[in-house]
C-alpha cells in the first residue's frame, strides 16, 4: 500500500454567526464582541485533509488551528514527505514529519498539520484493517461514552439558567460554562462571574458535575482568590485559568486549591504533556487530538497520564476524540458541543462531515462495524461554504 496523493480544502464559512451575547473573558475582547475582528478565538474556518491510495483507500483528517496556514505546511511541507510512503507505518510517519519541521515547528500550526496527517493515515488504517479506530488502539474500555455539554456562553443570567435547564432535561450529568466577566473588571467582575456560576449550580443541582472555562483570560493572583471564591460550588474542574506556557502558575494553583486544575488544549506532543506532568501543573489533561499530533501522540500521553493519576478528557468532542476516549481508561469523559448556529466554530464541523457521533441522554455511541475515524465529508448542503483548494 502506497500513498499516491495528499489533497487540502479550507471550508471557510460564509454563512450567518451569532456574535451576540457569546462570550470569552479573555483580556483582549471588549464585551459583547462589537464586530468579528474583536473575537480572537472565533474560528469559522476549518481544514479537511485526505490521504490517497494505489490500492482506492482514502483517510480523512482536519484541523481547525489556523488552517490557512496549516494547509500551506501540509502542501508546502509535508505532503512530499508522504508520498509513495506505506501509510500503516504511522510511527514512522509520524516521526519523519515532526523531525522534518521541528525547527520551526514543535507546537502550533506545524503540529495541528501533522495531526491532521496522522488522523488521516489513522482512518486509512482502520478502512484496510476494517476496524474502527478506537479498536486499532486498545478496542473498548466502556459500554458508552459519557459526555459533558459545553456552551453556555451567555452573561444574562435568565439565558444562562434557561440554557442550563434545557440541557438538564436532555439528561447530561455535567457541563461546562464561561467566564463572563474579564480580568480587568477585577473584584466586581470576579463577583459576577461567581454569580453566574452560582446560578448555573442552583439550576442544575448537586448531581451534576459543573466546570468552568477560563480561556486563558486570567493570571496568577486573580486566579487564586476566584478559585477561594469558587469553593462552595462543587467544581469538577476550572480549565484554562492562565496561558498555556505558564506551567509554573498552573503548579502553584494546585497547591493553592483542592478544585481540579485543567488544561492542555493549547499544547502540543508527549514532550509538552511530559513537562506538565513533571511541573504538577494539572490534575486534567484536555489535548485536542488534532492539535496534540494526531493519535500517535494522544495515545502515549494517554499512557503517561494513568499512572500519574491524571484524567485526559480531551478537548473538542468529534471523533478524533472520541475513539481516544473510548479506547483509554485514562479518559472517563468527552466533552460535547451540540450542533447549534455557528457560534464559537466548534460547531462548524456538523455542517462540514456526516457521520459525527450524537450524544443520547448525555451519552455517547461508537459504532463496531464502521472503519476508521468513521466521517465523510458532505456533498451537499454546502451552500453556506466557500472551499478553496
Ligand atoms: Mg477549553
Amino acid at each position: 500500500m502506497k500513498i499516491t496523493k495528499v489533497k487540502t480544502r479550507l471550508y471557510q464559512w460564509t454563512g450567518p454567526v451569532k456574535t451576540e451575547d457569546t462570550i470569552f473573558a479573555t483580556p483582549l475582547s471588549p464585551l459583547p464582541f462589537q464586530d468579528d475582528s474583536q473575537a480572537p478565538f472565533r474560528f469559522v474556518t476549518w481544514l479537511a485533509v485526505e490521504i490517497e491510495t494505489n490500492d482506492g483507500v482514502t483517510g480523512i483528517g482536519n484541523a481547525g488551528l489556523a488552517p490557512d496556514i496549516t494547509k500551506q505546511i501540509i502542501d508546502n511541507k509535508l505532503t512530499g514527505l508522504l508520498i509513495g510512503e506505506n501509510p500503516l507505518n504511522t510511527e514512522y510517519l509520524y516521526e519523519k514529519m515532526y523531525r522534518s519541521t521541528v525547527a520551526y515547528g514543535r507546537k502550533g500550526v506545524a503540529l495541528a498539520a501533522i495531526s491532521a496527517l496522522d488522523i488521516a493515515l489513522w482512518d486509512i488504517k482502520g478502512k484496510a484493517m476494517n476496524q474502527p479506530v478506537f479498536m486499532l488502539m486498545g478496542g473498548r474500555t466502556k459500554e458508552a461514552i459519557q459526555t459533558y455539554y459545553s456552551r453556555l456562553y451567555v452573561r444574562d443570567l435568565d439565558k444562562l439558567q434557561k440554557e442550563a435547564e434545557t440541557f438538564k432535561n436532555q439528561g447530561f450529568k455535567a457541563m461546562k460554562m464561561r467566564c463572563g466577566y474579564p480580568l480587568r473588571e477585577g473584584l466586581a467582575g470576579m463577583k459576577k462571574n461567581v454569580e453566574m456560576i452560582k446560578v448555573v449550580r442552583e439550576t442544575i443541582g448537586e448531581d451534576i458535575d459543573l466546570m468552568i472555562e477560563a480561556y486563558m483570560g486570567f493570571d496568577l493572583p486573580y486566579a487564586k482568590r476566584f478559585l477561594k471564591m469558587l469553593e462552595p460550588f462543587n467544581i469538577r474542574w476550572v480549565e484554562e485559568l492562565l496561558l498555556p506556557d505558564d506551567i509554573y502558575g498552573f503548579a502553584e494553583l494546585r497547591q493553592h486549591t483542592d478544585i481540579p486544575i485543567s488544561g492542555g488544549e493549547h499544547e502540543f506532543t508527549r514532550f509538552g504533556f511530559n513537562d506538565l506532568l513533571k511541573a504538577k501543573a494539572l490534575d486534567i489533561f484536555q489535548f485536542d487530538t488534532n492539535r496534540v499530533g494526531g493519535f500517535t501522540e494522544a495515545q502515549k500521553i494517554c499512557a503517561m497520564a494513568l499512572p500519574n493519576g491524571i484524567e485526559v478528557i480531551p478537548h473538542g468532542g468529534q471523533m478524533h476524540n472520541l475513539h481516544v476516549v473510548m479506547s483509554s481508561f485514562a479518559c472517563p469523559m468527552a466533552e460535547y458541543f451540540p450542533k447549534t448556529e455557528i457560534e464559537v466554530g466548534n460547531e462548524i464541523f456538523w455542517y462540514m462531515f456526516d457521520g459525527e457521533a450524537v450524544a443520547e441522554d448525555g451519552l455517547l455511541q461508537l459504532d463496531d462495524a464502521k472503519p476508521g475515524v468513521g466521517l465523510t465529508l458532505k456533498t451537499e448542503g454546502l451552500e453556506n461554504f466557500n472551499i478553496i483548494e
